[in-house]
């Protein structure tokens, strides 16, 4: 048989084809005024998707680069941050805090389980004076969403800067940034925003400026005052990844004909019909608060979940993801994000039914893509 790819991960994911066509336009010079226009309409498109009449910075670097950079902007050696880790990119947060000085009360979070607002609104009275408080939209290694709206509202009444990971939550699922009271939002170009990693991108509130004004971090590459400097000049200190930022305004384009609430209609749909199809072959979500950006699965017991994703997607070129360490072979990972239509959903479920079958599970075939079927077909626009 002729072994045909199928993306189905959390990131990279597939890329619309004319997005794919505009990387092999001739390369144009970033200090002209016609790369100046396209820079600025991919800015004003990004302001789209965070909701923010903040400007939003776009970095050259894969989307940690503008985690890197909020935390060296806004903190100061010896400061203190609560972090909220709820798996490996919660984790992430504390370890760059971590190389820089700054001192982390972490919350160590079971993969998949949530934390409240009211949690930490706790934490943040029994510690007082934290600078910042460092979370995640959904946690891409266990499929959870947070509840970046209510924290907001703790965040708000202290001192403290929210500071949120929206790497693969952003433009798939609900977090204006201004409504929110969100400090600092950080995404990246390869999960929702549909073109290939390399860019990431990073708003300030004024609340965070203030900040920025005092931190004292080391910083050279990622210095946000460079960044805002440029960007009145409608150009990067740096060269910019060009042909990215091409490909984004055209994905932007994308976005805004469908509209940011049509595009988290479509997520939610493909979230929906997702979860209904594992469900429906008595399978179990991992997270108690699963988002739509992907949907982790835990692995049924008799079955080895390593060798699950290997034949996912080895023999079958389904290239779902499986559990990072320290959780390897314990679930895997459906995505449904970025350019993903309700027929990937069917693809991977089908994907799955053939790799139960192959490995032994007993199940009644078929089940998970009528249920994932029966809710596209009812909420098919
Ligand atoms: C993908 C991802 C990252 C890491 O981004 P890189 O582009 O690999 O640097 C960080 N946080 C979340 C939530 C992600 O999904």
């Amino acid at each position: 048989m002729i072994k045909k790819y199928y993306l189905l991960s959390p990131g990279p994911t597939p890329i619309p084809d004319e997005v794919l066509a505009v990387a092999a336009q001739p390369i144009i010079h970033h200090r002209t005024p016609e790369f100046s226009e396209i820079f600025m309409q991919v800015t004003e498109g990004l302001k789209y998707v965070f909701q923010t009449q903040e400007d939003v910075f776009i970095l050259t670097s894969s989307g940690s680069g503008a985690m890197e950079t909020a935390i060296v902007n806004t903190l100061s050696p010896g400061d203190t941050v609560i972090s909220i880790s709820g798996g490996k990119f919660g984790e992430r947060w504390a370890a760059i805090c971590r190389a820089y000085g700054v001192n982390v009360r972490e919350i160590v979070l079971e993969w998949g389980a949530d934390f409240s607002p009211d949690e930490l609104a706790a934490e943040l009275k029994a510690n007082p004076g934290v600078k910042a408080v460092l979370s995640t939209l959904s946690e891409t290694s266990s499929g959870a969403i947070y509840d970046i709206k209510g924290y907001g509202e703790v965040v708000a009444k202290t001192e403290a800067v929210l500071v949120v990971d929206g790497i693969s939550g952003l433009g798939a699922t609900p977090c204006p940034m201004d409504e929110w009271k969100v400090d600092i939002m950080v995404s990246g170009s390869q999960k929702s925003f549909m073109i290939p990693p390399g860019l990431a991108y990073i708003a300030f509130s004024s609340k965070a400026w203030k900040c920025v004004e005092t931190a004292k971090l080391p910083r050279f590459y990622f210095d946000a005052k460079k960044a805002k400097k440029n960007l009145q000049k409608k150009t990067t200190p740096w060269t910019p990844a060009v042909s990215l930022i091409i490909q984004q305004k055209k994905a932007l384009d994308i976005i805004k004909a469908e509209g940011l609430e049509g595009i988290l209609e479509h997520h939610r749909v493909l979230g929906e019909a997702t979860r209904s199809g594992v469900k429906a072959l008595g399978l179990e979500l991992l997270a108690k608060n699963p988002g739509n950006i992907l949907t982790a699965v835990k692995v049924p017991d008799g079955i080895d979940g390593v060798q699950l994703v290997k034949t996912m997607q080895g023999k079958y070129k389904a290239y779902i993801a499986g559990a990072q360490d320290p959780n390897k072979g314990r679930f895997f990972r459906i995505a449904h994000l970025g350019y993903m239509g309700g027929f990937d959903v069917i693809t991977s479920l089908s994907a799955l039914e053939l790799t139960l079958a192959d490995l032994g599970f007993s199940f009644e075939k078929g089940r998970s893509v009528a249920a994932a079927g029966s809710v596209l077909r009812e909420n098919w626009k």
